[in-house]
């Protein structure tokens, strides 16, 4: 039988119905971007309250979608953790609420390592054991994946994110909410070289990452020192597309050099990449080349499924096939100790 599965955990309010061999038969994500652009990022309570108008009319469009009413479910899944907590808790009492009205078992989702699971949904083979790599909006992280479920952190940012980096330098800018699609968009005419931007902890041992000292370099080839209101920068556009080309390099150069360094260190055949800033086409691309210089094999999220969506919950199938489902006293977990 299907589950439903649902997702809040930022700023995307989303539902799916996943069949039990994984084939989504419904499936709804309303974006806020619209509402917390003005604000030049997610405001936590603004969120909250969107989820809240949103949450059921979401989960009513995918089961609508996939032709079922909640009593032809077997499970409700909802991710738990990590996010905003305001944010999860719309989604986790929605599910726990509909789970008791249902009569059904609720199945909790780590919303990272289904950002990773959407790799997995994209092909035909099992991709695990293998190296994960999450870049997203709040979290940098790579994993040592025995399966699913399993994961082992290696290392992960001590600062910024990517994705929270691209939005900040899209921010100074001023090409509006979320940066990183815009970022991504203007590096394409772009000299990557243009600014030597620094490739911070590229040589230390480890999986650490840090993205603030680039995110101050940035800043600091927009504006003179003292400026703090960056919107009237006066930047050619040639200018602003050589800041996006050579800031996304340093990124994307850090990320590819870590990232190959697991694979090898830990003799993994697959390299699994998810999380909103794995829709770059930038790191793809630089990916694949790494990939095919050192003989592992690339699995990247679908770029649908890279920001947040409920499909990638289809991760709760894993869990219910080990029979770990949560209890109706199920708690939210906002931040994540040690990167789990
Ligand atoms: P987390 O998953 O860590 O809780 P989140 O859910 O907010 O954070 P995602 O939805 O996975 O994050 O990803 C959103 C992030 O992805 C934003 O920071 C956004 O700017 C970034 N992003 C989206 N598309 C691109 C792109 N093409 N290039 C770079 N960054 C991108
Ligand atoms: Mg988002
Ligand atoms: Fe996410």
């Amino acid at each position: 039988m299907p589950i439903l599965t649902i997702e809040s955990t930022c700023d995307e309010t989303a539902a799916a119905v996943i069949s039990d061999s994984g084939e989504v038969l419904g499936e709804c994500v309303a974006t806020q971007e619209a509402l917390h652009e003005r604000f030049g990022g997610v405001v936590p309570e603004v969120a909250a309250r969107a989820h809240v108008e949103r949450i059921l009319p979401v989960i009513d469009t995918a089961l609508t979608q996939a032709g079922l009413t909640g009593d032809q479910l077997d499970a409700v899944a909802v991710a738990d953790r990590p996010g905003l907590a305001g944010s999860l808790l719309v989604g986790v009492v929605a599910a726990k609420t509909l789970a008791v009205a249902w009569h059904k078992p609720l199945v909790a989702v780590n919303h990272l390592h289904a950002h990773l699971y959407a790799c997995q949904l994209s092909v035909d083979f099992p991709v695990y054991p293998c190296i994960g790599l999450v870049v997203s909006g709040g979290h940098t992280s790579l994993y040592r994946c025995q399966s699913p479920l399993d994961l082992e952190y290696l290392g992960g940012t001590i600062d910024d994110a990517a994705g929270e980096a691209f939005d900040k330098v899209g921010a100074m800018l001023q090409l509006g909410f979320p940066g990183g699609p815009a970022v991504s968009r203007l590096a394409v005419q772009g000299d990557p070289k243009a600014y030597d931007y620094p490739r911070s902890m590229i040589r230390e041992p480890g999986y650490r990452f840090s993205f603030s000292g680039l995110k101050t370099a940035v800043r600091y080839s927009i504006a003179e020192p003292g400026v703090r209101d960056f919107s009237d920068i006066d930047l050619s556009e040639q200018a602003k597309a050589d800041i996006c080309a050579s800031f996304q390099a340093a990124v994307v150069d850090v990320l590819v050099a870590k990232s190959r360094r697991a694979v090898d260190q830990y003799d993994a055949k697959y390299l699994i990449v998810g999380g909103g800033v794995a829709a770059n086409p930038a790191l793809r691309q630089a990916l694949q080349v790494a990939a095919d210089e050192d003989g592992f094999q690339l699995v990247i999220a679908p770029m649908k499924l890279c920001t947040d969506n409920a499909v990638m919950g289809a991760i709760a199938l894993e869990k219910m096939k080990r029979d770990e489902y949560a209890g109706l006293d199920l708690d939210i977990t906002s931040g994540l100790q040690r990167g789990f």
